[in-house]
């Protein structure tokens, strides 16, 4: 068995509610026998409104809750709407993703990311750093160009040893659309990234499902998957992390 920890990250995006919490029953019974066999990490990202509800379900289990946002803003405040890191600390995240490409196309820059990131660190939670191009940057052959942006506006002024952070290569044109990148490419990206970040550890996001996550894990630097829709099926999220070892 090798000793490299893999990484099961679910993003739940704005989908479930607190009857979806009980679909996570198939997943503690699975990882309380996988988990003794395997080097293996599950961190599930539910919307802000499940986290307290998804933490104490899964007490004990050794499977982790983060959160898929927060506020750059450390300490509270007159911001409407937002939730700091924090406040997700509080009711019990571990992780919080941040960068995701839904929330960039929203506006989110790389400098206000940075900040959140530097927020979240401070307040003792673990990053989830998404990066990845789009479409047209990978067309334009910009895709070096635009992790290496965001990766170093991303971390400015962040120790780039903390391993507190992890990285997600999500490739903008992957989520949610059944493509994923050609291995070759893939496997040079990764190791961009690793050079880059000097992160020991880099994910891989978009459209990872039971069929793909095969072809995906024969890339052997990538230390685990961000997985947003199949993540919510736990059928399927279990299938991705017993084919990983398979
Ligand atoms: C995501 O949004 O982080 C993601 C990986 O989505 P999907 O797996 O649905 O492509």
């Amino acid at each position: 068995m090798t000793n490299k920890y893999m990484y099961f990250i679910a993003n739940w995006k704005m989908f479930g509610d607190l009857r979806s919490i009980n679909s996570l029953n198939k997943v503690i019974k699975f990882f309380k026998i996988f988990k003794k066999k395997k080097f293996v990490k599950i961190i599930y990202c539910p919307p802000n409104t499940l986290i307290r509800a998804m933490s104490e379900k899964l007490l004990n289990s050794k499977i982790e809750v983060g959160a898929q946002n927060c506020h750059q803003n450390e300490n509270a405040g007159a911001f409407t709407g937002s939730v700091n890191s924090k406040m997700l600390k509080n009711v019990g995240a571990k992780y919080v993703i941040i960068g995701h490409s839904e929330n960039r196309i929203t506006g989110e820059t790389d400098k206000l990311i940075n900040l959140k990131i530097k927020s979240a660190i401070k307040s003792g939670l673990k990053v989830i750093f998404c990066i990845g191009e789009t479409l047209n940057e990978k067309r334009r052959k910009a895709t070096k160009r635009v992790l290496d942006r965001q990766i170093s506006l991303g971390l400015k002024k962040i120790n780039k040893k903390n391993s507190n952070i992890i990285i997600a290569y999500e490739p903008v044109w992957s989520i949610g659309t059944g493509l994923i990148p050609a291995t070759e490419e893939l496997l040079g990206i990764v190791n961009f990234i690793k050079k880059k970040s000097n992160s020991k550890k880099v994910l891989y996001g978009g459209s990872v499902n039971p069929k793909n996550v095969n072809v995906l894990n024969s890339i052997k630097n990538i230390d685990g998957f961000l997985v947003g829709g199949a993540s919510q099926d736990a059928k399927k999220f279990i299938d991705i992390i017993k084919k990983t070892y398979n």
